[in-house]
């Protein structure tokens, strides 16, 4: 599973819509992971933690509902409806349709990720013709395309906001993208998982912990004035 990679989209989405918070947008790019999660532990979708890959301590072998093709676009669409009728921004309701639009796009966008470093796992139709370049086999091109793409993210982020003044608000995105690299080289040195319930908890904590984290954090940013 791709794990911090997915939020170099946040930081660019929230560049091209400021009306989102940055914690919104990293919930949507983990989507189909926080679901994958729940439907893990239901038994609804199949992992097992036999055959991983050397960058991926877990192998999926049935994952229809979340991560395939046709699945993630309705997800998306899911998406698109529940921000424009469940979320209120400020002032007048407005969950506007820009918005929700870069939501559903947050959301599909881990689908699109996902297809680069996953290895023949990602169904495009049912449970059928499966896809994924597979660069998970490699260690190196993992870590360097994940960090290689937030770090990317998270500099145009921090060069359109500015923090206000505190010590966190200046140097608490940094502290997150190293504690991102850290579960990152965790869950490819650190010990072996003993089954894939195991690290859909593991992965649903860590999906809703950085989701907090950042609600916390981005009111100690503003947008600069440049
Ligand atoms: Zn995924």
């Amino acid at each position: 599973m791709m794990l911090a990679g997915h939020y170099s989209v946040s930081y660019l989405l929230k560049k091209a819509d400021s009306e989102i918070k940055l914690w919104q947008l990293f919930l949507a790019v983990q989507w189909l992971d926080v679901v994958w999660s729940l439907f893990i532990l239901f038994g609804i979708e199949k992992a097992d933690t036999q055959h991983s890959l050397p960058a991926s301590p877990i192998h999926l072998t049935y994952m229809p509902y979340t991560h395939g093709f046709l699945s993630s676009l309705l997800w998306s669409g899911a998406a698109y409806l529940g921000y424009r009728v469940f979320y209120r921004g400020k002032g007048s309701g407005k969950g506007s349709r820009k918005s929700a639009l870069v939501i559903a796009s947050a959301v599909f966008s881990h689908w699109v990720l996902d297809l680069i470093v996953h290895d023949h796992d990602l169904p495009l139709l049912g449970d059928r013709y499966k896809v994924g370049f597979g660069v998970y086999h490699s260690i190196f091109w993992s870590l360097f395309i994940e960090f290689g793409l937030l770090l990317i993210g998270l500099f145009i982020y921090m060069r359109s906001t500015e923090g206000k003044g505190s010590f966190l608000g200046k140097y608490g995105m940094g502290f997150v993208f190293v504690i991102l690299l850290l579960f990152n080289v965790v869950s490819i040195w650190g010990p072996h998982p003993p089954n894939e319930k195991v690290v859909a908890v593991f992965n649903f904590c860590y999906y809703v912990g950085f989701t907090w984290v950042i609600s916390r954090l981005e009111r100690r940013r503003a947008l600069s004035r440049l």
